[in-house]
C-alpha cells in the first residue's frame, strides 16, 4: 500500500520543513506498534509504502479500515497536538505471484484513483476483472446503493450573457471499495440491460430532490437535470413514480433525454415526456447532434433546452466543420423556442466563440469538473464560476502583479 499524508503542506508551514521530515518515522512507529505484521518504509516526505500479508483481499480491506482507525488519535510533535490522515491506495497479489513491481504500480494507480474520490482504494491483483464484469456489477448494485457507495456530482450550468449559474447537472458515481470510482460509462448499460436502471434512477431522483432542497434553503435555488435513460421513457411503472416523487418533493428537478431514446418507441415516449413536462419538470434534449436526429421530432417533444453535444463542442475552435454545426444548431434552436446548451466547453476560445454565435448556456471542464455535493455548494456561495469565465484576463493581471514585485 502506498499511504500519503492529507494537507501535507498545510502540516509543513505550521511544524516546519525539518519536523516534517521526521513525521513518517512518526507514522512508521504507531502503525508497526499497533499492527505488527505491516512493514512501513518512508517513500518520501508525505509518502509511505506499507506490506503486509493476509489471507484474503477481505482481510486486506480490514487491515486498511485498521490503519485507518490506528491514525485517528492525534500526533504529539514537538508538545503540539496535531491529527494526521492518510489517504491510502492499495494492491494485494496471492504470495507465487506477487511480483513487486507489478505490486507497486497497482498501488500507485490505486492512490491516484484515491486522491480523485477522496477515498482510498484497494485493488486485488488475482481477481482485476472482478468489477469489470458487468454482470458481477449489477450483483452488486443494490447493496451499493444501500451502503452509500453510490453518489452524485454536480456540474454547473452558467448563462452566458448574465454569467450566472442557472442549473446543475447530477451524473451519478460509484465508489467502489475495491476498484475505485467507476464512472457512469462503465454500469448505467449494464443497468439498462438488467432493469437496475429504474431502481437506480428513482434512488437519484430522491437524493436530487434532497441535494435541490438544500440549494434552496441556502439561497441557490436552481433546478437540478438528471439523466434519464431511453429506456425509461417507455416504462409506465418508472414514469409513474418518477412523477410521484418529483410532484410530491416540491423541489425543483428536470430531466435530460436523448433524441435517440425518442426515436426508439416515440409514441409512448412522447406522450410520457408530456406527462412530465405538465407536472412542470423541464425537460432538456441531451447530446444533440450525436445520435439519431429528426426534425420531425424535435418539434414535437416538449423541451426548452437543447444541449449540443460535447464532441463538437471541444473540437469548436480547431475545426472547420463543426463551428458551422453549432452555429446552425443554435439557429434551429432558436427558431423552435428552445434554449441552446453547449456541453464540453473546455477553454477561454470555445467559450467566446460560443458567446458570440448567440449560445445560451454553456457547461464544462472550463467552468467546473463535476464536483460532490459539498464542493458545489462552496463553488456556487463564493460564485467560483466568475473567475472561471474570466480564465485569461485573471492571470494576466497576476502576471503584472509579478512584474511589479520583481
Ligand atoms: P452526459 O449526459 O453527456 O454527461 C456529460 C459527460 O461529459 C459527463 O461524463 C461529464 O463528466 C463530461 N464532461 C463535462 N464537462 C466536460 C468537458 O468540458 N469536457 C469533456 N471532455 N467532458 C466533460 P460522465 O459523468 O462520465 O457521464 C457520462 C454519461 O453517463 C453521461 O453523459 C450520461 O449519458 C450518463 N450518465 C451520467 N449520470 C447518469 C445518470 O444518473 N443516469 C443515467 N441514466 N445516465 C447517466
Ligand atoms: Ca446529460
Ligand atoms: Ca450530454
Amino acid at each position: 500500500m502506498l499511504a500519503e499524508l492529507e494537507d501535507f503542506v498545510a502540516l509543513r508551514r505550521s511544524v516546519g520543513v525539518a519536523r516534517t521530515r521526521l513525521v513518517m518515522d512518526d507514522v512508521i512507529a504507531r502503525l508497526e506498534t499497533a499492527l505488527p505484521m505491516i512493514r512501513g518504509i518512508p517513500a518520501g516526505p508525505a509518502m509511505l509504502e506499507l506490506s503486509f500479508d493476509c489471507d484474503s483481499s477481505a482481510e486486506g480491506v480490514a487491515t486498511v479500515e485498521q490503519v485507518r482507525a490506528t491514525m485517528v488519535a492525534p500526533f504529539d510533535l514537538d508538545g503540539e497536538s496535531h491529527r494526521l490522515s492518510l489517504r491510502i491506495g492499495g494492491g494485494g497479489a496471492p504470495t507465487h505471484d506477487a511480483d513487486e513491481l507489478r505490486l507497486i504500480e497497482s498501488a500507485e494507480q490505486a492512490l491516484a484513483d484515491a486522491r480523485e474520490i477522496r477515498s482510498d482504494v484497494v485493488r486485488d491483483l488475482a481477481n482485476p476483472s472482478a468489477g469489470d464484469d458487468p454482470i458481477q456489477l449489477m450483483r452488486e448494485l443494490p447493496e451499493a446503493i444501500a451502503s452509500g457507495q453510490i453518489f452524485l456530482q454536480y456540474q454547473p450550468k452558467v448563462r452566458v450573457r448574465q454569467q450566472q449559474v442557472v442549473s446543475a447537472e447530477a451524473l451519478v458515481r460509484w465508489r467502489h471499495p475495491v476498484r475505485g470510482l467507476i464512472l457512469p460509462g462503465m454500469f448505467i448499460e449494464a443497468a439498462e440491460r438488467s432493469n437496475a436502471i429504474g431502481p437506480l434512477t428513482l434512488w437519484i431522483i430522491e437524493r436530487a430532490i434532497a441535494d435541490q432542497r438544500v440549494l434552496a434553503a441556502q439561497g441557490h435555488d436552481i433546478p437540478i437535470f438528471i439523466n434519464i435513460s431511453g429506456v425509461l421513457l417507455s416504462d409506465a411503472g418508472f414514469v409513474r413514480d418518477a412523477c410521484a416523487l418529483v410532484s410530491g418533493g416540491g423541489a425543483k428537478i428536470g430531466f435530460e433525454i436523448t433524441e435517440t431514446a425518442v426515436i426508439r418507441d416515440p409514441e409512448s415516449a412522447i406522450a410520457n415526456l408530456g406527462i412530465f413536462a405538465r407536472i412542470g419538470v423541464p425537460l432538456a434534449i441531451d447530446d444533440y447532434g450525436a445520435g439519431l436526429s429528426s426534425l420531425a421530432y424535435l418539434k414535437r417533444l416538449p423541451a426548452r433546452e437543447l444541449k449540443i453535444d460535447k464532441l463538437f463542442v471541444t473540437q469548436l475552435t480547431s475545426s472547420n466543420r463543426d463551428p458551422l454545426i453549432v452555429r446552425s444548431t443554435i439557429d434551429l434552436a432558436h427558431a423552435l423556442d428552445m434554449e441552446v446548451t453547449a456541453e464540453g466547453v473546455e477553454t477561454p476560445a470555445a467559450l467566446a466563440l460560443l458567446g458570440v454565435m448567440g449560445c445560451d448556456m454553456v457547461q464544462g471542464f472550463l467552468i467546473s469538473r463535476p464536483i460532490e455535493f459539498a464542493a458545489f455548494l462552496t463553488f456556487l456561495s463564493e460564485e467560483r464560476h466568475v473567475a472561471a469565465m474570466a480564465g485569461p484576463r485573471f492571470s494576466f493581471h497576476r502576471d503584472v502583479g509579478q512584474w511589479k514585485v520583481g
